[in-house]
């Protein structure tokens, strides 16, 4: 049975961690198949997609600022890091036929095109998924503010932030089992509670926006869909 979806145009954010697997390093192609997957499924329900990966999963800027190197040199590398894992996921797309663009917020013509809104939108219209690499392309900040930017710069309706588990907890539940679950919570909540979901900037972005953010678990087979059809288990942020 077709239903309507939540969602026209939405924002997926997925860390770099999500594409690790049960590695402690790099890409797991299968996870990275398995996310591609699910993003084809909202495809084929006319979902216009949007993609931020992260890239903690190969570098992060502060691993070169704590051994007393150059933090702007460390965020570039985190950066590159980023154009990675989009080139990996956009393979596991396109495997599924799914005509996909990377836009990359730093200039690597010879690999993908350059992050310019205007592109952004003529790809979503043609029923492209565009996948965002590079963050915003500027150092000190991360791929959670890139992808509030580019929800902003694209019209999403929602940010959906991709996590290892299903929705904001007030503690990590997979060490403190007395964490307690919210089902809903305003921007402003999010932000006086300190709750790490999203970076402060990020969160700022999207409440500036009135853009809800939804957290739900990367890793549940049909999770992001269920969510586009109305049902599904996330957190909602929203004002
Ligand atoms: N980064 C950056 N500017 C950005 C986005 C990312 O400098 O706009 C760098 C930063 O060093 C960061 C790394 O890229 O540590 C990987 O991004 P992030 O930590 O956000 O990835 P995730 O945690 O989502 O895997």
């Amino acid at each position: 049975m077709s239903q309507k979806p939540t969602y026209q145009r939405v924002l997926l954010k997925a860390s770099g961690e999500a594409l690790m697997g049960e590695q402690g390093f790099g890409i797991d192609v299968a996870v990275a198949d398995r996310i591609a997957a699910d993003i084809a499924e909202a495809h084929t329900m006319g979902v216009e997609v949007g993609v931020v990966v992260g890239g903690g999963n190969i570098f992060r800027g502060v691993a070169v600022a704590s051994k007393g190197g150059d933090r702007v040199t460390g965020d570039h590398m985190g950066m590159l890091a980023t154009v990675i894992n989009a080139l990996a996921l956009a393979t596991s797309l396109r495997k599924l036929g799914v005509a996909t663009e990377v836009l990359s917020a730093i200039a690597m013509p010879e690999i993908c095109q350059s992050f310019s809104q205007r592109a952004a939108l003529h790809h979503l219209e043609k029923g492209r998924v565009v996948i965002f690499a590079g963050g915003t392309g500027n150092p000190f900040f991360t791929t959670d503010s890139a992808a509030a930017l580019r929800a902003a710069e694209m019209g999403a309706q929602a940010i959906f932030k991709g996590t290892q588990v299903d929705g904001i907890y007030s503690d990590d539940p997979k060490t403190n089992p007395q964490a307690e679950r919210y089902e809903t919570l305003t921007h402003d909540e999010v932000l006086e509670k300190g709750l790490a979901v999203m970076d402060v900037a990020a969160v700022a972005l999207a409440r500036e926006n009135a853009i809800p953010i939804i957290v739900f678990s990367i890793h549940e087979k049909g999770g992001f869909t269920a969510i586009l059809n109305g049902a599904g288990r996330a957190t909602v942020v929203n004002d």
